[in-house]
């Protein structure tokens, strides 16, 4: 399973998938990537390989766009199939996740109760949903809310519409790292799917949350204070 995300120049959905590729010994059994296409979310995701992906985007259009996030899952809750396939979430908020929210049932029924409905079996749709309902208009805040909900494991891309230029990412207890490049930045579960673009990264530590733009990487505890850390920089060869 593994996670991936751009934001620069290029065509995201192509690196997207690259990246993904290098992340493929992780094992999955489904991939699928969300891109900023015109101001709006698109996603494209299915069973099966990245290959399977990439010809359904071939069929059905590829999104078009610099900014996007990509997932290969390993099926935890609910089968393997399209509709359980990540990137999960609405037109507002979209994610993927690698991990387990281990209390999505009862945030699952909280959600029903408050008019939300579900597509999918996945525990990661509730924590999408999640982060929908406590939405105000400042994605720190409300990632940091659905933080101190969820229990689990998680390694978290997430777009908000309203932020077309930027990905978020937050990780406990299941890895992601933020790679540092010029004029375009990545999130990614191992250093192996970004070093044919940078080598240098952030790792990042329990509940920091990382906001990444083109030109800038900022990285907060819950409470909104930036924190700076060291930037490590991969000296293997690959
Ligand atoms: N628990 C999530 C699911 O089953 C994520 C699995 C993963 O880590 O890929 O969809």
């Amino acid at each position: 399973c593994g996670i991936a995300g751009y934001v620069g120049d290029r065509e995201s959905a192509d690196v997207l998938v690259d990246a993904l590729s290098k992340l493929e010994y992780r094992g999955y059994d489904s991939a699928g990537i969300a891109v900023f296409d015109h101001g709006n979310i698109k996603v494209k995701k299915c069973k099966g390989r990245l290959a399977n992906l990439v010809e359904k985007m071939d069929e059905e259009g590829k999104p078009q766009g610099h900014v996007g996030i990509g997932h290969t899952r390993w099926a935890t809750h609910g089968e393997p199939s399209d509709i359980n396939s990540h990137p999960h979430g609405n037109k507002r908020v979209t994610i993927v996740h690698n991990g387990i929210i281990e209390n999505y049932k009862k945030l699952k029924d909280f959600l029903i109760g408050e008019g939300y409905s579900f597509a999918s079996e996945t525990d990661t749709e509730v924590a999408a949903k999640l982060l929908d309902y406590y939405y105000d208009g400042d994605p720190m805040k409300t990632i940091a809310k659905v933080l101190s909900e969820i229990k689990g494991s998680y390694a978290l891309g997430i777009m908000f519409r309203d932020f077309p230029d930027e990905i978020f990412a937050v990780r406990k207890d299941s890895p992601l790292i933020v790679g540092v490049g010029e004029h375009e930045n990545f999130i990614a579960s191992d250093v192996p799917a970004i070093i044919h673009y940078t080598r240098d990264y952030y790792l990042l530590d329990q509940n920091e949350i990382a906001v990444i733009k083109k030109d800038s990487v900022k990285i907060y505890d819950v409470h909104g204070n930036e924190i700076h850390k060291e930037l490590n920089t991969a000296d293997w060869d690959v």
